[in-house]
């Protein structure tokens, strides 16, 4: 079975790839020919996965699915969430920044809770028309805090300041096989490869 991964990032590939085996090709927006960046324009993690998802159903009506990811910290009322990625302002994809400004947003409060949310949204071609299609989506969560500094050299984004739940260490300093077995994107990544092999079993 084919199906779009609304993403160029090589990693995310990778990761999905090796979740879900040979049963399913799983092809990237290069592999498409889509080259736009797709906008992102909701409120919400789970408007966000639907909307990137839509563009692809629309435009090239093909069983697909996109993610989207933010770091929840309680004492910031969920902040920076949905706006993870353009957290310091003026910047995009910047971690270093984006860490700067949380840390400083932090200072003091000793409430540190925090969790990365991942939701994906996977859409199935129902019909002879691109507006024909069902959506189900599918989430995965990963607990823990905020640490006072950065710790670490591996992975990305927040990582070197954010430490799950159960460790002591960060996603940075425990590297990327403990993170893959433990991560908000693994688990809704398993959720979705579950699903696709019952689908794939029913038919
Ligand atoms: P995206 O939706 O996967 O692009 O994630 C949005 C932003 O959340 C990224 O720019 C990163 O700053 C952050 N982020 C997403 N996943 C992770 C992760 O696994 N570790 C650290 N930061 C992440």
């Amino acid at each position: 079975m084919k199906i779009v991964f609304a993403t160029n990032n090589p990693n995310k590939l990778r990761e999905i790839r090796e979740i879900l085996g040979s049963d399913f090709e799983i092809v990237s927006l290069a592999d498409i020919g889509c080259h736009v960046d797709i906008p992102e324009t909701g409120d919400t993690l789970e408007e966000n996965a639907r909307q990137k998802a839509e563009y692809i159903m629309t435009n090239y009506h093909i069983n697909c699915f996109a993610d989207d990811t933010g770091l929840e910290v309680e004492a910031l009322g969920g902040a920076p969430g949905v706006h993870s990625a353009r957290y310091a302002e003026g910047t995009d994809h910047d971690s270093e920044a984006n860490m700067a400004k949380l840390l400083h947003e932090l200072e003091g409060k000793e409430n540190r809770t925090a969790r990365f949310r991942t939701v994906i949204s996977l859409l199935e071609v129902k019909g002879e028309s691109p507006s024909n299609y069902r959506e189900i989506q599918f989430e995965g969560e990963v607990r823990g805090r905020i640490d006072t500094s950065k710790h670490g050299s591996s992975g990305f984004g927040y990582d070197p300041i954010f430490i799950p739940e159960g460790y002591d260490k960060s996603f940075a300093e425990l590297g990327e096989e403990v993170k893959n077995q433990i991560s908000h994107r693994a688990k809704a990544v398993m959720k979705l490869a579950d699903y696709l092999r019952q689908l794939a079993a029913r038919r």
